[in-house]
């Protein structure tokens, strides 16, 4: 899960990582009282989208710029009214782009040197992983590739958490000495405090400026939270904006699957998270492409096998579906169920392939049989994905 930034600066601001005072906005008018209760000269307006490469980024209508910095309050309010209810594209979002629907007004600083500075976690080495660099501002996988030297790294055991000499190790790194080491320190462990206590999986601040007034502050934030953690994070949860996530993907999460949209149009259902993944692999292996990824788990019941295929028509570029199901904990019969009384409901007009394996297997092809639908059963892994990529080929 993912918030905006200004709900990431909210929760700065809890855990004590020197940001810049913010203030959001939904209308102009908003914009205009918040910027006068922040107070100018110097404010920033910044468009709130779950992407980066916002500064960078050009409105549909061809205005230049999510982020703008910006002298007066009545520069502020302008601004804000030229961005809000504006398609937003920059190379994070896609050619479609993003509604902005929000903005942050924030206190503007004087930037002396842009960092970067993140907090992963680091599955490689099963520890947590601190990236700091000089070239802050920039697109750090650019950096990452043709100046890897000025890229920094830290590893964090998670038993011990993050150590002071760590923090002044990678302050040293990007060459800040005396009062602006300490400060980054102290910055660098109350992020460290929320990352940890807010089940982050990543926390990335891009830039972390160094003002003319010798301060370390956050300008932008990017949060990422590990979903299974979610239940114990209600705060989090409740800052969740679902109108800028797949909507496919937020109808699959109301029923408890695991759902990934893809681009291709072989849509699948297994259960598994491995067989998920063999099933999308043997797919492309026989020249098809994927519509998605989804897992409906090990003991779906009949409401969610319904969900997911209702999710899987609702996606326009769907032309062919292939369930491959290992009856293990799930039962054949109700996967069987399940899928008539989807097909049903929707009208099914595609392809339908479907391997069954194990448990209750017999009467679960029993009820496909009797279902009168037109689908064709597969009896391996191999022998499903070459029908159905010869009937969506074929279609
Ligand atoms: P992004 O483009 O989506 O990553 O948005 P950022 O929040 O990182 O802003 C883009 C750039 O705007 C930053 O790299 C800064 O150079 C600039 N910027 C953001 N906030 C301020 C500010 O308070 N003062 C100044 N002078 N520049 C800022
Ligand atoms: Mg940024």
């Amino acid at each position: 899960m993912n918030i905006h930034e200004y709900q990431a600066k909210q929760l700065f601001e809890k855990f004590g990582v020197a940001t810049p005072k913010g203030i959001v906005a939904s209308t102009a008018e908003e914009a205009g009282k918040a910027a006068r209760e922040i107070g100018g000269p110097g404010l920033v307006v910044k468009a709130q989208v779950h992407a980066g490469g916002r500064g960078k980024g050009t409105f549909k209508n061809g205005f230049k710029g999510g982020v703008h910095v910006v002298d007066t309050p009545e520069q502020a309010e302008d601004i804000a009214g030229k961005m809000l209810g504006q398609t937003l594209v920059t190379h994070q979002t896609g050619p479609e782009g993003k509604l902005v629907s929000k903005v942050l007004i924030a206190k503007a600083v004087d930037i002396t040197k842009e960092y970067y500075f993140a907090i992963l976690f680091d599955r490689g080495s099963s520890s947590h992983a601190i990236i700091a660099s000089t070239e802050g501002g920039m697109n750090i996988e650019e950096v990452a590739e043709k100046t890897p030297e000025k890229i920094f790294k830290e590893f964090v055991n998670p038993a011990l958490g993050l150590q002071s000499y760590q923090c002044r190790k990678i302050a040293a790194s990007l060459g800040l000495r005396g009062p602006l080491a300490n400060q980054a320190t102290k910055l660098f462990t109350a992020l460290w405090n929320l990352y940890l206590k807010s089940d982050c999986s990543l926390v990335e601040i891009n830039p972390l400026a160094i003002t003319t007034d010798n301060q370390v502050v956050a300008l932008d934030a990017k949060f990422n939270f590990d979903d299974n953690a979610l239940y114990r994070q209600k705060d989090v949860v409740a800052m969740r904006d679902t109108t800028e996530e797949d909507p496919r993907e937020v109808a699959a999460s109301e029923f408890g699957l695991n759902y990934i949209g893809l681009d291709g149009n072989i849509a699948c259902l297994v259960n598994g998270a491995g067989l998920a993944m063999s099933t999308m692999d043997i797919i492309k292996f026989h020249g098809g492409e994927p519509a998605n990824f989804l897992d409906v788990g090990g003991g779906a019941t009949k409401e969610q096998v319904t969900a997911a295929f209702k999710i899987i028509l609702g996606d326009p570029n769907v032309k062919g579906i292939l369930v491959n199901i290992f009856g293990g904990i799930m039962d054949c019969n109700i996967i069987a169920t399940g899928i008539i009384a989807a097909a049903q409901e929707v009208s099914l007009g595609i392809p339908l392939v479907v391997r069954l394996e194990g448990n209750n297997v017999e009467a679960g092809k029993a009820t496909l049989a009797a279902s009168g639908l037109a689908i064709t059963s597969a009896s391996d892994l191999t022998d499903a994905a070459q029908k159905i990529v010869a009937a969506v080929k074929a279609a």
